[in-house]
């Protein structure tokens, strides 16, 4: 079992985090920025310590400054909770060299991951369904180029191998469009990741998102929790989620779900990881794998009844899971709703001082937030405040209890994203379940015109 885990990250996760280790009767140490010293999980930490200025690369992004504030403070290990160094195969390669614990997968699995086309083979190979494209890397030759979309079939997308955050896409829709699309988007893929490298796949047109939540220990055990939809999206970035993904079949979710554990399996894999569908006319094809705790985890954790955070810490310190995979149900319907200091029709974020605090509460409502009144939402960081989370026995009155919660729920001395949601979770085509993942843009361009 671990005894002190630093937190090398901020906000709500952090908080999650830190509760969970709590329960598990695990010290923490919190790292923080200059603007994050009154953050409440810093108040809250067995110990702190401030790792540097606000900006983010001088701080939660700096690796060595993270990996000695772990020494000094004598932490066994370091969570690195989403985003920052989360997906940093070179981070966890530290952490592991300096004898620590890195909770999350090996540095090598990371790496695979990373690079969309060692992953994607990786997967294939594990017999996980892929989005028909090319065979590794595009060749820079116009000619073959030419026939890989041709053989695929417009539209076709081009993306970086070392792509993230919906950047380094580009859609083709016609043969004449290819050539000057590759070179775009290698070029943009060579200044934004370092890696010029790109592959090609099947444009799919109205897809939705859907994910499968894994969860593995070092001893070859491996589980799936679920489903998760995360459709609504605006410029890949997901806005509310849900659990299980509406209107699909047990025995198609069973089948994906078992493929995702065997891949897990055959790579060795260790810890919580997501892996990304795009769901299609029934079929699953994969996208990528997220090898790291989620955003929009306490959806799983609520239809599943297992706190992922908690399991995290339990395999980084060697626990065997001691789950059946025959006993992981989905009890009822959860929705989760990102509430961010934003400005609902611009989208630009709105940081200030929050004056006004009023958060809903009851059955089935949980709420995982670092603010309250008094909090000044730093311009540094991504602009989330809170995610609000209900709970019901169907999707319907799951609906319902968010309506309410949404409602209840009042922000002020900033601007927020809640007058959004309070419309989403009333629109008709959201309310009837399976909207693609073009839906919330289609969407917000009507209401925009109107
Ligand atoms: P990133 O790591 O940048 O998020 P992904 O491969 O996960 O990249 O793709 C991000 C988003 O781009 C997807 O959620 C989907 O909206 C869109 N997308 C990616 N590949 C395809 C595809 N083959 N067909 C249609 N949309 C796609």
């Amino acid at each position: 079992m671990l005894k002190k885990v630093l937190i090398a990250n901020r906000g709500e996760i952090a908080l999650r985090i830190q509760r969970a280790c709590r329960e598990l009767g695990i010290e923490t140490v919190a790292v923080y920025s200059e603007a994050d010293a009154d953050a409440k999980h810093v108040r809250q930490a067995t110990q702190s310590l401030c790792i540097g200025p606000a900006h983010p690369g001088k701080s939660y992004l700096n690796k060595l400054a993270l990996l000695q504030a772990a020494q000094l403070c004598g932490a066994d290990a370091i969570h690195p909770g989403y985003g920052f160094l989360s997906e940093n195969a070179e981070f966890a390669e530290m952490i592991e060299q300096a004898g620590l614990i890195f909770v999350g997968p090996s540095a090598a699995s990371i790496r695979i991951m990373g690079d969309k086309i060692a992953a994607k083979r990786a997967m294939k190979q594990a017999g996980v369904p892929c989005v028909p494209g090319s065979d590794g890397a595009l060749a820079a030759d116009p000619q073959a180029l030419k026939q890989a979309a041709r053989d695929i079939g417009y539209p076709v997308i081009v993306k970086a191998a070392g792509g993230g955050g919906g950047k380094g896409m580009r859609v083709v829709h016609a043969e004449q469009q290819l050539l000057e699309a590759v070179a775009l988007t290698r070029e943009e893929a060579r200044r934004a990741f370092g890696n010029p490298e790109l592959y090609m796949e099947k444009f799919l047109e109205h897809p939705r998102h859907v994910e499968i939540q894994v969860l593995c220990d070092g001893h070859g055990n491996a589980f799936w929790l679920g489903a998760r939809d995360c459709s609504m999206q605006r410029r890949h970035q997901k806005v509310m989620e849900e659990a299980p993904a509406p209107g699909i079949a047990d025995e198609i979710l069973r089948e994906v779900g078992e493929r995702c554990v065997n891949a897990c399996r055959q790579i060795g894999y260790r810890g919580a990881g997501t892996f990304e569908f795009l769901f299609e006319d029934g079929r699953f094809y994969f996208i990528e794998m997220n090898t790291r705790l989620q955003v929009e985890h306490p959806v799983t954790e609520l239809t599943s009844g297992i706190d992922i955070v908690q399991a995290q810490l339990n395999v980084a310190g060697g626990a065997m899971l001691t789950l059946r995979q025959s006993e992981i149900g989905c009890h009822g319907h959860a929705i989760e709703c990102r509430i961010n200091a934003e400005d609902p029709y611009s989208f630009l974020p709105s940081p200030g001082a929050i004056t006004g605090w009023d958060i809903p509460g009851g059955n089935g409502v949980r709420i995982d937030s670092h603010a309250g009144v008094g909090y000044v939402v730093p311009p540094y960081y991504d602009s989330m405040i809170a995610k609000l989370i209900v709970h019901a026995p169907t999707r319907e009155q799951a609906l319902v209890r968010m309506r309410g919660a949404l409602e209840e729920m009042q922000v002020g001395g900033i601007l927020t994203n809640l007058g959004l949601h309070r419309e989403l979770i009333a629109e008709p085509g959201f309310m009837a379940g399976s909207v693609d993942i073009h839906h919330l843009e289609r969407w917000l361009k009507q209401r925009n015109a109107s």
